[in-house]
């Protein structure tokens, strides 16, 4: 059986569904495999002509060898059967010229790729609870920058045996995230505005779970914590599915020969999305590069280029508030892995950032790290910039996020000169960030003084496409969650709705 253990290394290693349960380690680390998983070239020939479904429960297997398979295909089929996601791919790879593909991850219920992994989780964790023998309910805490919340709401509404408690930083979220979250339905649901941004909202979060006193009084309520942020294992292995699954359509559209490898460009914040990749490629999957594109707040960018990883610095609100992030928790798992497993650095590494806001990795782990990624950045008119070009000359629609990581890949063919076939990695639909993208191709003036609800029609009407199901109506839906606290009240708010 495959067991995980703890970035931080002070942790007994525990199957999958442990560590799916827990979500965070014990000793304040992530949970990672204790040896690497290979998907064997023959298995992944034969799943060149399988649907997302299949090739899905292929690699959610490998790593989750505690759950059966009837298990596995049952949580598949919830997750990405029936009408879930518009779109028969589920996650299809679109062609924009002979070297450039997107694939959309944005066909799930809100609109952003979020809900790839959070149609998933919330099936794996009662199966997880169950395993583990747990006798408690699961609350579920999240931190927010907009897209997250709302997947997990969805994902988790009136899943027996679990609540959920989001955290949004007040002002950090586009008008259309916040009116989707605001307006949730549900009876194990819980909706908590924070006076802060991201990051401090992130931090309430960890420092909850981290937190003896909380996890008590959790347990007197009859709950036991556990996280849908992708610190949470449960949420990256299904993120590791569409890297494959785009890789087999390339191979099944003749775009591509066995073995040829690919680029992705992944527009990035927490580090969660563009590491399922990189655990992709250690997998086997034919993979050159991986490029990850930053906005204005290029922590990564600069970690990438230097080896330093310094957060002491400003933080900007952007036209793609979903990557407006200064501390990326899921590079801990990266520096695990490329150190060989050295916990002990790792330890010293996050010890210094939680401390001083900054830290060095060694030049082998700097190089190691520069061989497989390459990093540049976009600021806002460069990103409006981006949906103007792309849609003048492919006839397609980005949304801001999208258009970070189209940007830096035209930065990236310069810089390199590098003609490996690339997959963009498509986070959002263009219609859930309407406003920059609306005043990207129709111009500020055409945006000004509508609401959001005009801004849709009109780019329903630019493109030919229809308006999102998960994005119509909320104009009329009624307003269920309306709190809002400062960081401090955090805790207070959590034991409230836990009655611990
Ligand atoms: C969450 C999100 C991102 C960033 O993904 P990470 O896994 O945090 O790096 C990018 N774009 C959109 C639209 C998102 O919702």
């Amino acid at each position: 059986m495959l067991l995980y253990e703890s970035t931080r290394g002070s942790t007994a290693p525990v199957p999958a569904a442990g560590a799916i349960k827990t979500g965070i380690a014990p000793d304040g680390g992530l949970f990672v495999p204790v040896r690497d998983v290979s998907m064997p070239p023959e298995e992944l020939a034969g799943l060149v002509e399988q649907d997302y479904r299949r090739r899905a429960a292929a690699v959610l297997q490998l790593f989750l060898t505690d759950f059966s398979p009837a298990e596995i295909r049952d949580c598949v089929s919830g997750a990405y059967g029936g009408d879930k996601f518009d779109h028969p791919a589920v996650a299809p790879a679109i062609k924009l010229d002979d070297g450039l593909f997107v694939l959309e991850l944005w066909h799930g219920p809100t609109c952003a790729f979020k809900d790839m992994a959070l149609q998933m989780l919330p099936r794996l964790l009662p199966l997880a609870a169950a395993k583990t023998g747990e006798d408690k309910q699961i609350a579920i805490l999240v931190a927010t920058s907009g897209d997250t919340g709302k997947a997990a709401l969805e994902g988790f509404r009136d899943v027996p045996g679990t609540r959920i408690i989001v955290f949004y930083p007040a002002r950090g979220v586009s008008e259309m995230q916040r009116l989707q979250m605001v307006t949730q339905a549900g009876n194990n649901v819980h909706l908590v505005a924070v006076e802060g941004n991201f990051d401090q909202t992130q931090s309430g979060v960890k420092e909850i779970f981290a937190d003896p006193a909380m996890n008590a009084a959790a347990g007197k309520g009859g709950y036991r914590f556990s996280s849908a942020n992708s610190i949470n294992w449960g949420r990256l292995v299904p993120q590791i599915v569409y890297y494959f699954s785009a890789y087999l359509d390339l191979l099944r559209q003749g775009e591509i020969t066995s073995g040829e490898a690919v680029n992705f460009v992944v527009p990035t914040g927490n580090f969660g999305n563009i590491l399922a990749a990189y655990y992709a490629r250690r997998m086997g999957l034919p993979v050159h590069r991986l490029i990850c594109a930053a906005n204005r707040n290029n922590v990564l960018t600069d970690f990438i280029r230097t080896g330093i990883y310094d957060r002491g610095r400003e933080f900007y609100r952007t036209t793609s508030p979903s990557m407006d992030i200064l501390i990326s928790s899921n590079l801990e798992r990266l520096l695990y892995a490329v150190t060989g497993r050295d916990a002990g650095r790792v330890r010293n590494w996050m010890e210094s950032l939680r401390t001083v806001g900054r830290y060095e990795v060694d030049d082998d782990v700097r190089k190691q790290i520069q061989a497989v990624f390459w990093s540049d950045f976009a600021g806002d008119g460069q990103t409006a910039a981006a949906i103007r070009d792309t849609h003048k000359r492919y006839n397609y629609l980005l949304d801001t996020h999208t258009a970070v990581g189209k940007f830096v890949y035209d930065r990236y063919r310069e810089a390199t000169g590098d003609a490996h076939k690339t997959v963009l990695v498509s986070t959002a639909s263009p219609f859930k960030f309407n406003q920059s993208v609306a005043a990207a191709v129709l111009g500020e003036e055409a945006v000004r003084g509508r609401d959001e609800f005009a801004l849709l029609s009109a780019l329903s009407r630019f493109t030919g496409l229809p308006v999102p199901q998960g994005l119509r109506d909320l104009d009329i839906k009624p307003v269920r969650h309306t709190l809002t606290v400062a960081p401090g009240e955090m805790k207070r708010v959590v034991r409230e709705i836990l009655g611990g």
